[in-house]
């Protein structure tokens, strides 16, 4: 087994970067070029068709059967006259990944003929045998049918499929035949509608020119790069997604050299690589950086909105995954691939932006837009603050538990961070006294708004702690995993700022029927919700241990363990928040957290058997043929009658014999918990066992089985070291 360690180092040492031909031409000459887009429906669809289409995707509206089969037609030789030979309804199952089942365009008849498969019915509804996908419950698997359905929001695009031919892929919706939402994307488009709607009336008080918002999003998404021969002889990583061993390397990231740092050449390729392919599919990657961890990197489009954005996040990992292989390397996606390093996150850069080409989140420097600005800055503080424990829900995985409240990443306590120029701007509304404002008066001037722009223009603050941050004209969510489809937390965080809208909306309505003035009616509310949340508001250093103890004097939860964040799902005021909005039903929200809770089950397992089969298999049985070497060496000595050199051996063949003991009786014991967890019939209790009882085992077993890899002889330790990891390549 040592050897095919060294067998892969060898081959990984061996590599040399690929050479990727830079794209000839402009970026704008490709950008988007494997995407239907609208510049290509114009050219191929009747100006009645490209009408109705971009209608309805303004609008979220209907596409009647005649329009569908234009359009089918008019894909379909465009997607041919790029090489495609099939067509695929891509959609995002509650697995987390992408999901495609590939068609034909054409079929053959017996007598030999070509028919054509795809027209407008193919386009816009489909019926994948997709018995095997979650359900929670919803959908009885001998009566497998779940529908696929056209987002025309969302370009349809063309995916190479490596070795031959092209796919086109439609973005779809994936819903059961009684109408229950079965994927991510479904909801996800009502809880933008409701934030539409809620955010669009709000708009109203301030400037009647504004009739659609449109909820923006980009993702920075950080992942790990390691050798491909390395990644295949690391078990844990091919079966977890992650290392369930292995001792820190004597230089981690203390030097802080590596980020920002120069990318190895291997990474530059494949990352120029991906970026091409990612920008021919519309994708507007812009950023490439090193990370903080050694082999961790990040990539940052620019903003989208919030449906295409998490269609692209989804898609740019799939070609991530595809595209790496092309350059010998793997890329890891999990939170936490490497103990003792950074985990890796998602940055969920959020905004709300109008038809007027206003970021609704944009301090401006005009007293009657800061009030417009502050309002809608202070109604996301209110709804983040009234339901953290819903948005830390929505981060909850086994994945991303191992960075959640590790000491270098965001805790699982939600507190949001303004910056102080903002705090303070806040605190002066909050300790204005009653005011009156006579004839003539300026009431921005009253209110103390003229002062706010200027005090905010500067407002450089910067804080890497705090899992929700404002950074200027947005905020921040950080606590998302890097592996997660950001659409869960896109849902509830647009689905509990529309809720919060709503009831500033009628808060206000409310005092206009009495009469108030609008602008000090909407001071009068602000104040309230700021005083009512501002115990949120934390500027301080989110990874200290002082945090946590002020967040718990605070009443702030922290939640630490997955089942019981994800618990909050099914509260009935979570219940009827997602009611209320017309984001999910009750059974589809109750589906959701049996599917989560399943996923947490199996990945904890998985993990649980690949850490047990490595240390029987891997570590012990290694231990014990190095144990054999040091006994032969010590009796050597003792016949030579060297005993006194002979003790130090002994001592270290009494700590390996000390530690084998260990790891077997933690494994088996390990294992007897499985056991108990397994026979338990109802899943929130299976899972809490996973969550404490198998888990607890990990930490244990794995710190005998790091101090073995420091004492076995390197030629002999079978499993690839994490300075192999992350430094070669
Ligand atoms: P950093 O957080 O590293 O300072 P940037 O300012 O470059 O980064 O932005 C990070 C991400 O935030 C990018 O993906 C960018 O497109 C996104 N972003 C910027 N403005 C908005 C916005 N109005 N809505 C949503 N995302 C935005
Ligand atoms: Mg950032």
């Amino acid at each position: 087994m040592a050897n095919f360690r060294f067998k892969a180092l060898e081959i990984a040492q061996s590599r040399q970067a690929q050479l990727v031909a830079a794209p000839a031409e402009r970026v704008a000459d490709f950008f988007g070029s494997n995407t239907f887009n609208s510049e290509v429906m114009r050219a191929l669809l009747s100006p009645e068709a490209y009408l109705k289409v971009t209608e309805a995707i303004q609008t979220n509206g209907q596409i009647d059967r005649g329009i569908a089969d234009e359009v089918a037609g008019a894909m379909k030789s465009w997607a041919t006259s790029k090489g495609a030979t099939h067509y695929t309804h891509w959609f995002q199952p509650l697995t987390g990944e992408t999901a495609e089942k590939h068609d034909a365009f054409f079929d053959i008849t017996i007598d030999g003929k070509a028919i054509e498969k795809f027209k407008g019915g193919a386009l816009v509804q489909q019926e994948p045998d997709a018995s095997s996908f979650p359900n929670g419950g919803l959908r009885n698997t001998f009566e497998a049918r779940g529908y696929t359905g056209w987002d025309p929001s969302s370009p349809a695009f063309l995916m190479d499929n490596g070795a031959g031919g092209k796919t086109l892929c439609i973005p779809s919706v994936f819903i059961s035949y009684t109408g229950e939402a079965l994927d991510y994307k479904t909801p996800l488009l009502k809880a933008l509608n409701a934030l539409d709607k809620a955010a669009t009336a709000v708009c109203q008080y301030f400037d009647r020119s504004i009739t659609k918002v449109t909820p923006t999003l980009g993702p920075e998404q950080e992942y790990f790069v390691v050798d491909r021969a390395l990644f295949y002889a690391r078990p844990d990583l091919v079966l977890a997604g992650r290392t369930v061993f292995g001792h820190s390397p004597a230089r981690g990231q203390q030097l802080d050299d590596h980020y920002f740092g120069s990318i190895p050449p291997r990474v530059n390729a494949f990352m120029v690589d991906f970026e091409f392919e990612a920008m021919k599919l519309g994708m507007p990657v812009r950023t490439r950086h090193n990370e903080v961890a050694p082999g961790q990197f990040e990539v940052a489009p620019t903003f989208e909105e919030v449906n295409l954005a998490v269609d692209h996040n989804a898609l740019l990992r799939d070609l991530m995954d595809k595209i790496a292989e092309r350059h010998n390397l793997k890329v890891l996606f999990h939170e936490k691939p490497f103990a003792g390093i950074n985990g890796s996150g998602k940055h969920n850069n959020w905004s709300m932006g109008t038809n007027t080409g206003v970021n609704l989140l944009a301090p401006s420097s005009k007293p009657k837009e800061t009030l417009r600005f502050l309002s809608f800055l202070v109604n996301v503080v209110k709804a983040v603050y009234d339901n953290a424990d819903l948005l830390r829900a929505t981060i909850a995985s086994a994945g991303n538990e191992y960075r959640l409240g590790a000491n270098e990443a965001p805790p699982a306590i939600m507190s949001i961070f303004l910056g102080e120029s903002l705090t303070q701007a806040l605190n002066d509304l909050e300790n204005k006294s009653e005011i009156t404002v006579n004839k003539g008066d300026n009431v921005y001037y009253k209110l103390g708004l003229t002062r706010i722009p200027s005090l905010m223009r500067d407002n450089t603050d910067r804080n890497r702690t705090s899992p929700f941050a404002f950074t200027g004209n947005k905020f921040e969510f950080r606590a998302v995993g890097s592996s997660a489809n950001s659409a869960s937390t896109m849902t509830v965080l647009n689905a509990i700022v529309a809720d919060q809208l709503n009831n500033f909306k009628s808060d206000l309505d409310g005092r206009l029927a009495r009469g108030e003035k609008k602008e000090l009616a909407i001071v009068d509310i602000l104040k309230e919700y700021y005083v009512h949340s501002k115990r949120i508001l934390f500027e301080g250093n989110g990874y200290s241990s002082e945090w946590v103890e002020e967040a718990e004097k605070r009443g702030l939860s922290n939640i630490k363990s997955s089942p019981e964040a994800l618990g909050v799902f099914v509260k009935p005021e979570s219940l009827s928040l997602f009611e209320r909005t017309g984001v999910m039903n009750h059974a589809e929200v109750e589906s959701r957290y049996e599917i989560e809770l399943e996923k947490y089950i199996k990945n904890v397992q998985i993990e649980s058997r690949v850490m047990g089969d490595l240390a029987m298999n891997h570590v012990v049985s290694t231990a014990l043929k190095y144990q054999n070497k040091l006994a032969e060496t010590a009796r050597n000595l003792v016949e030579l009658g060297m005993t006194d050199e002979a003790e130090p051996i002994k001592a270290i063949l009494r700590e390996i014999s000390a530690r084998v003991i260990a790891i077997k009786s933690g494994v088996e014991s390990m294992i007897e918990s499985r056991k108990r967890a397994n026979n338990v019939d109802n899943t929130i209790d299976m899972a809490r066992l996973y969550a404490t009882e198998v888990k607890d085992h990990f930490d244990p077993i794995r710190y005998e089985v790091d101090k073995l890899e420091q004492i076995v002889d390197d030629e002999d330790w079978p499993l690839v070291k994490y300075r192999e990891l992350l430094f070669v390549k």
